[in-house]
């Protein structure tokens, strides 16, 4: 019990460091119990892993909400909020050597993911937090110790984990919220939209490093009329806004009039916005990836022959790698690797793409003939690449007509306003000539396979000295020693989705892969066992890690595919 805690941490002042160790265990604190599950071995060491556990009965919490997988994701993202914030306030003081006296739960961004830092289980709610057990120097500071368990740890948790301290308004909002994103969500599909933006959404931010929304001067977002789409919500009502239909949308307008910003805020709309965000009522299907050329990744067997044949050394494109790719092939293959997993929308905005991989004019197509011209441009494809495969596309192009033609809706943004300029580009270019006969083959011939590739298990395999996975960031993975780069995944939100890469990385070199299978059902049935069993069956070294937020199925295939050493079985 608590006693027994108070006791050992008495009996241990001013012992050396690695007498903390006989904390590992649990300790009955009336009503919750404290888990010391890793202990650091000194105290600049990463701050011990404690959970504490509050049974159903002693929280408080409603059946109907522990009882809903919707409802437990809000309430665990709103539980890891309110303990940050009680950590806040009552973890102030704080003195000792190297980690002493830090207590932390995982940071929350603008996102509601699903997370390992609060689990509700059928019986119990689980809070995983870090604790910087003190010291003097190198020496155990027990009194310390016991103010922490004592005093500031009990205050943390009575604001923050029991119903009747919690705000209860603010938590069945966020529940409220949820169930309208969800719907929303299904929504789309059964109404063959891609995205949809409420009227009165803020989608600029504060700036370039802050994801929060912009609070001086932003222009509400607001629906050209013939867009303009209404849904009736289970709990906000009736709402209104621009729905983006399925096929090809253009977003073009001048520089600086907001069309980054607005495709920057379908693509983070995959996930649900958190209250008061600005965006809490803009929803993207689920199965959204921004394309962008990455010049220098690695690829890997990659069948990008849609865009790109006949390469100069008979180089093959059927099963393209490169440890080195050029701004058009990297952007090929990231389409293709998008397609293979299974995204059937597509976000591309000019500002990060390979101007040739997207277009090729007039002028270089008399110059530069059909046959010493490799790449098939991107606007040649998106059309089949719709009608053939159904998977759509939305573009950002500001410096070129060229999509005008091909394109089913062409919104303007003007001054931060969508305008519907659909027929005026269709004016534009319905007295132009026909192009240059050769292209006219070129966009009627099909888009091409999606080649399914089935990874080699050894490749994944760890030997020798260095043989630990672990992200750095949110940006990058240490596979051994080999560094997996993911800056390029724009998608890609928190250092807590990296960390659960590494792990999900871990899990499957080790169950995941059997030479058979090919990737995307692969990364299905790891999701499918998370489904059923939670985050945390993901087993290893991360166990008692608080810090792991659900990364889509998109940004793991995409870090694989970023592994220097992937071998593909050949086909
Ligand atoms: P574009 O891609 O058209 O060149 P951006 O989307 O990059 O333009 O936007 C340019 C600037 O305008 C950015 O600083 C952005 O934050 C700001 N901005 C975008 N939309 C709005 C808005 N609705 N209200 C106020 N500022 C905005
Ligand atoms: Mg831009």
């Amino acid at each position: 019990t608590h006693i027994d805690l108070k006791k050992l941490l008495t009996s241990i002042d001013g012992k050396g460091y690695p007498a903390y160790k006989a904390l590992k265990g649990d300790y009955d604190f009336g009503n919750y119990t404290l888990f010391f599950d890793r202990v650091q071995s000194d105290p600049f060491a990463s701050p011990s892993k404690i959970r504490i556990s509050v049974s159903h009965k002693d929280s408080e919490f409603p059946e109907d909400i522990i009882n809903s997988d919707y409802k437990k994701t809000v309430l665990s993202d709103f539980l890891t909020r309110a303990f940050e914030d009680a950590v806040y306030k009552f973890s102030g003081d704080r003195n000792g050597s190297g980690n002493s006296g830090i207590i932390r739960i995982d940071h929350c961004g603008q996102e509601v993911l699903e997370r390992t830092s609060v689990i509700i289980n059928d019986n119990n709610t689980e809070i995983r937090m870090e604790a910087g057990l003190p010291a003097n120097g190198r020496r155990i500071s027990g009194k310390a110790a016991i103010h922490i368990f004592f005093d500031v740890l009990p205050k943390i948790i009575n604001t923050a984990g029991f119903y009747k301290n919690i705000s209860r308004d603010f938590l069945d909002s966020q529940i409220k919220l949820k169930l309208d994103q969800e719907y929303l969500r299904k929504e789309l599909k059964k109404r063959k939209l891609t995205a949809f933006i409420a009227n009165g959404s803020v989608l600029p931010r504060e700036s370039g490093i802050s994801d929060k929304p912009l609070a001086k001067n932003a222009v509400l977002f607001n629906s050209p009329e013939s867009l303009e789409t209404e849904f009736e919500l289970p709990n906000a009502g009736l709402i209104k806004g621009m729905g983006i239909p399925e096929g090809i949308t253009l977003i073009v307008g001048g520089g600086y009039h907001g069309k980054s910003t607005l495709l920057n805020a379908i693509e983070s709309s995959v996930y649900n916005h958190k209250i008061n965000d600005g965006r809490e009522m803009v929803i993207t299907r689920d199965d959204a990836v921004k394309i962008r050329a990455e010049d220098g990744r690695n690829i890997e067997m990659v069948n990008i022959t849609p865009f790109i044949n006949n390469l100069p050394n008979n180089k093959d494109t059927y099963r393209f790698s490169t440890e080195n790719a050029s701004g058009s092939t990297s952007q090929a293959a990231n389409v293709m690797e998008a397609l293979e997993a299974g995204s059937r929308l597509l976000l591309i905005d000019e500002d990060t793409s390979a101007t040739n991989f997207m277009i090729r004019d007039d002028r270089m197509k008399k110059l530069v003939s059909r046959e010493k011209e490799p790449i098939t441009p991107f606007v040649d494809k998106v059309r089949q690449l719709y009608e053939e495969h159904g998977v759509s596309s939305i573009i950002v192009a500001g410096g070129s007509g060229d999509y005008f033609k091909t394109a089913d809706h062409v919104i303007m943004m003007d001054e931060y306003i969508p305008k519907d300029v659909t027929e005026e580009a269709k004016a534009i270019v319905s007295d132009e000539l026909p192009d240059i006969e050769e292209d006219e083959k070129d966009k009627n011939t099909a888009f091409g396979e999606i080649t399914a590739r089935v990874p080699l298990k050894s490749c994944f395999e760890l030997n020798g000295k260095n043989t630990k996975i672990k992200s750095k960031e949110k940006n990058s993975i240490l596979y051994g020693r080999n560094e997996i780069d993911l800056s390029n995944l724009e998608q890609l939100v928190s250092d807590s989705q990296t960390r659960c890469l590494a792990a999900m990385l871990e899990y499957l070199a080790k169950n995941g892969f059997d030479d058979k299978t090919n990737l995307s059902d692969t990364l299905d049935k790891l999701y499918d066992k998370i489904k059923s069993q939670g985050l945390y069956c993901l087993s290893g070294t991360r166990n008692f890690s608080g810090k792991l937020a659900l990364p889509r199925k998109y940004e793991l295939s995409a870090a694989i595919n970023r592994y220097r050493e992937l071998k593909i079985k050949k086909y």
